[in-house]
């Protein structure tokens, strides 16, 4: 029977009362995800590293005494966090034999919320790129359709999420890459406020920028995954201290009299006639729902590429130093073409000569953003906004095209520059059955409001629960 629903077709807030009521074992939900993965990895390559089963089985032995809040729940990582005495690569072969002593705060969260992890995920390494074809370890395949990519740079994530193989992911988004594959594989993810997680363990991309998020089938499980997530840690300096809503109670919410704005240099030139009328939809969707429409302008955000790029390609060019070949095994020579262009750009901007005319320019650019968002969410609740201009294109059609590469990640970018919280969406196809998504921006540190949308819209809506076709070959 196609479509037919299985275990992990559930919300987490189902799965935990099945497991509370014993209707469900966590063991048969890790055959579930063991079995999916089974069945489709190989054609979609979403993982670098799987875990082996009976090393997931032993840790739900570990939790079963404690009543742990994701006890059983099957997880995957993006394989930029560190997780002690398991491989770390970035998806670059200069980690390809790196294991790390020690464990990044939000697996060490995870792992005490008795959640499994079953692997670690493939992505654009160092997070350079938008299409999780910039990996040593082989592109990872879009599961609506295997020709075409699945966004990235937390593509692997989004993947295994769309077909099942864990109930959620942690993503790594810095100037899109939760949000981007969570838009082209049919899923919904969270770009949090800077400092609501803490990166501490995070193979860093650009410092300023980077942020941890959850990624899951809905909004409500990104609630209940930010709940464990969120917080402050003294490991990590930009994190915030303050304290963390119960989103999972406060989600449910009646949106009437709500406002949204809609920048109007979101909708621009570029923007692809398919994707602008699923972004219509989706007005329309909020509006039978109450929530109310205003034009809002951000002129700087038509600048935000150019902006981006000399900031992340400097702070990468930093952070990439310390892998010289004499402390993770590989020397730099094992940088991809798309990594070295950036560190080269990176370099270049921050030169003696140049960098009052590149880099300085741009974080006063930065800083004119940050004014514009603060702005424009002063008059509103959220903006609305496209997630890329295209739906997902074919694997190899990005690479052989930088500057159109580039231009794909305009509306994600400054989000990230000005620091504020994003939530990804699906919200339709297009004719060729490929996801478009939606994203909604919202105020630093209100999560919850974006959530409380999204929950509102997913209510309303089903484009968050189709399945991609693939499984349907494997009922
Ligand atoms: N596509 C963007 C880039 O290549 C964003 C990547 C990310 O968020 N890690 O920089």
């Amino acid at each position: 029977m196609p479509n037919q629903t299985k275990i992990m077709d559930h919300s987490i807030r189902d799965i935990l009362h099945m497991i509370r009521e014993k209707q469900v074992s966590p063991n048969e939900l890790l055959d579930e995800a063991y079995q999916n993965i089974h069945q489709v990895h190989e054609q979609l390559n979403a993982f670098i590293t799987i875990q082996e089963k009976e090393r997931a089985v032993r840790e739900i032995q570990k939790h079963e005494q404690d009543h742990a809040v994701f006890f059983g729940l099957p997880y995957s990582l993006k394989d930029a966090y560190c997780t002690k005495d398991i491989r770390t690569t970035s998806a670059s072969a200069v980690l390809q034999d790196f294991t790390p002593p020690y464990s990044a705060t939000v697996y060490e969260k995870l792992q005490h919320t008795g959640a499994v992890l079953v692997g670690k995920n493939n992505q654009d390494a160092w997070g350079h790129g938008g299409s999780t074809e910039n990996t040593d370890f082989g592109p990872t395949k879009n599961p609506w359709n295997l020709s075409c990519i699945p966004g990235g740079s937390s593509g692997g994530s989004a993947v295994a999420i769309s077909t099942r193989m864990v109930l959620f992911s942690i993503g790594e988004d810095t100037g899109g890459s939760i949000r981007s594959p969570a838009s082209m594989c049919n899923i919904s993810g969270l770009k949090v406020t800077y400092g609501r997680v803490s990166r501490y363990g995070t193979i860093a991309y650009a410092s300023s920028l980077d942020t941890v998020g959850p990624m899951a089938k809905s909004v409500d499980d990104l609630a209940f995954v930010l709940k464990e997530i969120a917080g402050n840690d003294p490991h990590d300096l930009t994190s915030s201290p303050l304290p963390v809503p119960d989103y999972p109670t406060l989600i449910q919410r009646d949106v009437k009299k709500m406002r949204i704005g809609l920048p109007k240099e979101f909708f621009g030139e570029g923007l692809t006639d398919e994707v602008r009328a699923v972004v219509d939809q989706a007005i329309k969707a909020f509006e039978r729902l109450g929530v109310e429409f205003v034009n809002v302008s951000m002129p700087y955000v038509s600048l935000g590429v150019s902006i981006y790029y000399l900031i992340a390609p400097s702070e990468t060019s930093s952070n990439l130093a310390r892998y010289d070949g004499i402390r993770y095994g590989q020397d730099r020579s094992n940088f991809t073409e798309e990594t070295i262009r950036r560190i080269l750009l990176g370099t270049y901007a921050l030169s003696a000569g140049y960098a009052d005319e590149l880099y300085k320019k741009a974080q006063k650019a930065r800083e004119i953003l940050i004014e514009e968002y603060r702005e424009a969410l002063s008059h509103c609740d959220a903006l609305l906004a496209p997630v890329t201009p295209s739906k997902p294109s074919r694997i190899g059609e990005l690479l052989s095209d930088p500057m159109r590469n580039l231009l794909e990640d305009l509306y994600t970018v400054t989000i990230n520059l000005a620091g504020v919280p994003s939530l990804a969406i699906p919200a339709g196809f297009s004719s060729d059955k490929l996801p478009i998504g939606i994203q909604l921006i919202g105020k630093p540190f209100d999560e919850l409001t974006l959530l409380q949308l999204g929950n509102a819209f997913q209510q309303a809506t089903n484009w968050h629960t189709e399945k991609p076709p693939l499984l349907e070959q494997h009922p």
